[in-house]
């Protein structure tokens, strides 16, 4: 099936405060990018949007029948939302494969993470204990922990079902109100979750999605003093504009943000694990990943080897439509990105980078329309050439020899961004050294790209300041109290004789 019916996507009315309604904002347009096709067009939130959904909101978290709840009954409202997700996994992958290009083996996985997501913050919630403290007096010490109120969260296009859950689970089982603003070139698939937790009964007011503009609705929903936090992944600028508005309100921010990961193949490591490991590194997701493995460090003496091994293997990825199961490699968010992805390759080659595989569109008459690129392999541009340093953000891998251990470490971390790291070898402690020096957020070792919601994740440098998922990653969405009863039933000493006595 090559086509998803248009009656089968959201139509395009905002979920502003619990209700549906149509946007005043800019208008956006959703796409489908493997065949450039029109899926929706629709009014995006204005900032009035944004007002009204905040002011429904405040008055939402507020209610006791929110605020009140036992975490076993708030747990219960994310394991029904769960349960929307998972009865709708199909039709929640059509969606975002629709809007997105990704492949719906992929989608699919994405909406049965995300139903994950909210199950296990749930268990967090449940089982997440407040603290009795030691005491160093005469008094009862305790550490409690209670919800920020509002709380934004801002997601980008690559992955926004899954990105969503992270930002939303937490927020909602930390008893919050949440403000969800997808991006423009992906709106649908948080639509359709509005829908899903409107189904589950969740109190009204409570969730709102805005999409829109990040310099409109987006500023609004930084910048708005009733909001507590601001849970953002992107690009690392618009990350850098946030965290200068939260400096401002002296507001916690989470950032999550780009990346160009480095990942080192020893001459002693698994050739075949190695090959497998880095194209799924590099070119799934079509290379539109945070923690692509885009910069590859290959060991001297297989240099050439190595490189003509995945060289062939990378030639053999079948690029196609979403929708063919076969397909490995499908198209971009968006023909204009595309066309930077292009224009970085193109630069690099002039910059004197030597291109061993893809470079172009696909020749296939059938993804003419698509906003396809080949799988690209480029070779020996120094560490310090612009293709080395900046994120590309689509199917496009760099690679460099190195000559010893001490080398690659200090290549690895000469880069601004820290997101992830892989390493490649049958010598445990020196992955584990290196692995130790090397200044990045996730580490893989003798695998790449795998993920796990109990395991935390965030970056260091221009990757981001924040950890997502583990059981912390409830604590980002509260604020933490202390609390002193006294025991003694007695005033304190020190002005006790001051007090007449009653
Ligand atoms: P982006 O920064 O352009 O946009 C992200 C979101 O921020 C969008 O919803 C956008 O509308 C909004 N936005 C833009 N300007 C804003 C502003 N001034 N105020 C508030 N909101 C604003 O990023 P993108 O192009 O959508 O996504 C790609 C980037 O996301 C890449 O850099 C990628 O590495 C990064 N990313 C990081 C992670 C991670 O977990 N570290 C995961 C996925 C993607």
């Amino acid at each position: 099936m090559r086509n998803v019916a248009s009656t089968s996507l959201p139509d395009g009315r905002l979920f502003i405060g619990g209700e549906w309604t149509l946007g005043t904002g800019a208008e956006i347009t959703s796409i489908f990018p493997a065949d450039g096709s029109v899926n929706l067009r629709f009014r995006g939130a204005s900032r009035e949007d944004g007002l009204l959904a905040i002011e429904r909101a405040k008055v939402a978290q507020a209610e006791p029948s929110w605020l009140d709840l036992k975490p076993h009954e708030r747990a219960r409202y994310l394991h029904r939302i769960a349960d929307g997700i998972e009865a709708n996994v199909e039709r929640i992958a059509r969606i975002q494969t629709r809007d997105t290009g990704k492949t719906l083996q992929e989608t699919r996985a994405l909406a049965a993470s995300a139903a994950g997501t909210f199950r296990y913050f749930a268990a967090v919630l449940e089982t997440s204990d407040e603290a009795l403290t030691t005491p160093r007096g005469n008094a009862l010490t305790l550490s409690v922990w209670e919800p920020l109120g509002l709380v934004s969260a801002i997601t980008p296009w690559n992955s926004p079902i899954a990105s969503d859950a992270q930002k939303v689970a937490p927020a909602l089982a930390a008893g919050n109100a949440v403000l969800l603003k997808p991006a423009s070139w992906s709106p649908l698939v948080s639509l359709e979750l509005a829908r899903i937790i409107e189904v589950s009964g969740l109190p009204p007011g409570l969730f709102s999605v805005l999409p829109g503009a990040g310099r409109e609705i987006g500023n609004l929903l930084v910048e708005h003093p009733s909001i507590r936090r601001v849970s953002f992944t992107g690009g690392t600028s618009t990350g850098r504009t946030i965290a200068r508005q939260a400096a401002e309100k002296l507001m916690p921010v989470s950032l999550e943000l780009g990346g160009k990961s480095p990942t080192i193949v020893f001459a002693d490591a698994d050739q075949d694990m190695a090959i497998a490991g880095i194209l799924y590194g590099i070119f799934s997701s079509t290379g539109q990943s945070c923690i692509a493995g885009a910069r590859l460090f290959v060991e001297r003496p297989i240099y050439n080897t190595f490189l003509a091994r995945l060289t062939a293997a990378t030639k053999r990825l079948r690029v196609g439509h979403p929708h063919d199961a076969a397909t490995q490699v499908s198209c971009l968010i968006h023909p204009d990105h595309r066309d930077a992805v292009e224009a970085q390759v193109n630069q690099a080659i002039k910059d004197g980078a030597r291109l061993l595989a893809g470079g172009s569109r696909p020749d296939d008459p059938t993804l003419a329309e698509g906003a396809y690129y080949l799988p690209t392999i480029l070779a020996d541009a120094p560490n310090s050439a612009r293709i080395c340093r900046e994120e590309v953000f689509g199917p496009v891998l760099v690679v460099l020899p190195f000559e010893d251990e001490a080398e690659v470490i200090s290549q690895s971390n000469d880069n601004d961004y820290g997101l992830a790291c892989g390493i490649w070898t049958r010598d445990f402690p020196r992955a584990w050294r290196v692995g130790k020096e090397i200044t990045t957020g996730t580490v893989w070792i003798n695998t790449y790209k795998q993920f796990s919601i109990s395991t935390p994740f965030g970056g260091e440098k221009d990757s981001g300041m924040s950890r997502e998922k583990g059981r912390d990653g409830l604590r980002a969405y509260q604020r933490q109290k202390a609390v002193y009863v006294d025991l003694t039933n007695r005033p304190i000493t020190w002005a006790a004789d001051t007090v007449e006595r009653t």
